[in-house]
């Protein structure tokens, strides 16, 4: 079969407040291909497939579907142009069975009109599951499914609309080896029928596996497109990392004291699995590895969100059990989730009031008075440079950057704690905030606390830490001191290569 064009993207440019971060981008998929995206996180491939889907609207750049020139595209036009982008859990309706949400939106009507023809539909269903290999049972309500399965449902689905373009963004970071193995295989089987499938994904593996064009980019730049055939995993990393310095940020060396907390064995069933190390005072302990490494869940039980089946967790040689986020928090712990808007911010709420949360869930006895708030807030909001109108401004109105500094601030005021836990700090925040978040990391630092920062962030996981733990499926496997730690080095940990 004559490969043909399917898409083309020609000159992208994206641009967000100040931040270029797509340069000029080409990408083109032909159908029977699958084409993957490799690049570090934040080099912009999300924001790429963004702008195919109708997600996300380019600064200027062309995008041709089917040789046609497509102007204003949006999601509801992508799909109707044959692109459909299957994401972990969306667009399902979990009330609902396998069929009818292959059909919903688009249900077959019997000869009595209005009612549904399920028989039909069933039967259609099947007839696709056959073609495609998969093994889901049609009647089968969508809140049993796993995520594989959905991703299996929403591919089916996307064929049952006659999609032409399949795109994935890291599907298999939730999924167990055997699903992975068989979405590739679905994926495989769909190139085989004419399909053309824009692949991402961190692991290298993967991509080696199936990818018949690979395109690198790094700080929203094309660094090429390649055939699989005439590029190794080596030459990938290597042409992933060297990131731009001004990503890089110079941090002061900060006074390391005693050992603060002390984590023992610590295990979760089938997602931690043993985990040791230990976090000094005026220390930054940095953690990395692929999302879905087990990162999340490890800060999760030292922060009391997660009950550890097994091992221990010491706060100044002694040891502690905690049974919530607040109980935690009691014992000086503080945690600054990468979510704002499910943890960490209270929307509908004013700025003093996300500000003054914290200190008032602690100390119910004694309830600050409104100006007392007002004092501390106008402090904090003065120490971190929050850009806010006015005090009243609710939360959700700030910038992410702004929102995030609020959140943080709220945890300056509590002077008692010990250990600040950051979950991805800087996730869609902007350089300039950026960096004043560093300087509120250093400066407790500086204070002697302990921090653990969890981060996908590669020049931030370098420039910040002292130590850095590499997790990779469930397990701390290196400790590392951050004394011209490599980034090329760094993600050949991760990675496992
Ligand atoms: P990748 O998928 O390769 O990890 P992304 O496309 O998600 O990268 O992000 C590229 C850059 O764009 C990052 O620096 C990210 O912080 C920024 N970014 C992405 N979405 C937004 C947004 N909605 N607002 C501001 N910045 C964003
Ligand atoms: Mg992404």
């Amino acid at each position: 079969m004559d490969k043909e064009t399917v898409v083309e993207l020609k000159k992208i440019v994206k641009i967000y407040g100040e931040h270029k971060v797509l340069k000029n981008v080409d990408f083109d998929l032909r159908s029977g291909e699958i084409h993957c995206l490799v690049g570090e996180n934040g080099a912009g491939k999300s924001t790429l497939i963004k702008i195919l889907s109708g997600a996300v609207t380019p600064e200027s750049g062309e995008i041709f579907i089917l040789g046609k020139h497509t102007r204003g595209l949006n999601p509801r036009l992508a799909i109707e142009l044959g692109i459909t982008t299957v994401y972990q859990d969306a667009e399902l309706v979990d009330s609902l069975t396998v069929a009818e949400n292959v059909f919903l939106g688009n249900e077959l009507n019997s000869s009595i009109p209005l009612k549904i023809n399920k028989r039909k539909q069933v039967e259609e269903t099947e007839r696709i599951f056959r073609r495609l290999g998969i093994n889901l049972n049609p009647d089968e309500y969508v809140a049993n499914l796993s995520t594989a399965q959905k991703q299996m449902l929403q591919i089916a689905k996307a064929l049952h609309r006659s999609a032409k373009v399949i795109i994935m963004d890291e599907p298999t970071s939730s999924l167990g080896l055997e699903e992975t193995k068989a979405l590739l295989n679905l994926l495989k089987n769909l190139r085989s029928q004419g399909l053309g499938i824009i692949y991402i994904s961190h692991y290298l593996n993967e991509i080696f596996d199936i990818a018949d064009r690979l395109t690198i980019l790094k700080d929203g730049e094309k660094v090429g497109t390649y055939s699989a055939t005439e590029i190794d995993v080596n030459t990938v990393i290597k042409k992933m990392v060297g990131r731009d310095t001004a990503l890089f940020f110079q941090r002061r060396p900060v006074q390391i004291k005693e050992v603060l907390l002390r984590v023992n064995r610590l295990t979760k069933k089938g997602i931690v699995n043993g985990v040791t190390f230990d976090v000094k005072r005026g220390e930054v302990f940095g953690i990395g590895g692929l999302v879905g490494s087990g990162r999340t869940e490890l800060v999760s039980m030292i922060y009391g969100a997660l009950r550890p089946d097994d091992g221990e967790i010491f706060l100044k040689n002694e040891r502690i059990e905690l049974k919530s986020p607040l109980d935690a928090m009691k014992k000086g712990i503080c945690f600054v989730s990468e979510d704002r808007k499910k943890l960490g911010m209270f929307t509908g709420r004013n700025l003093v009031e996300n500000l003054v949360i914290a200190k008032n869930n602690l100390s119910k006895r004694f309830l600050l008075n409104l100006n007392q708030e007002v004092i501390l807030s106008t402090e904090i909001v003065r120490k971190l440079s929050i850009a806010v109108a006015d005090r009243d401004q609710l939360i959700e109105e700030l910038s992410g950057g702004n929102q995030q500094k609020t959140i943080i601030g709220r945890w300056l005021l509590n002077t008692d704690a010990l250990l600040y836990i950051f979950d991805e700090p800087t996730k869609g925040v902007d350089i300039g905030a950026r960096e004043q978040i560093y300087e509120i990391i250093l400066q407790l630092a500086e204070q002697g606390k302990s921090i653990i920062m969890v981060s996908s962030d590669m020049p931030e996981l370098l420039s910040m830490s002292d130590r850095i733990g590499v997790m990779r499926n469930g397990e701390m496997t290196h400790i590392l001191e951050n004394r011209n730690v490599k980034e090329e080095d760094l993600m050949k940990l991760f990675i496992g290569v």
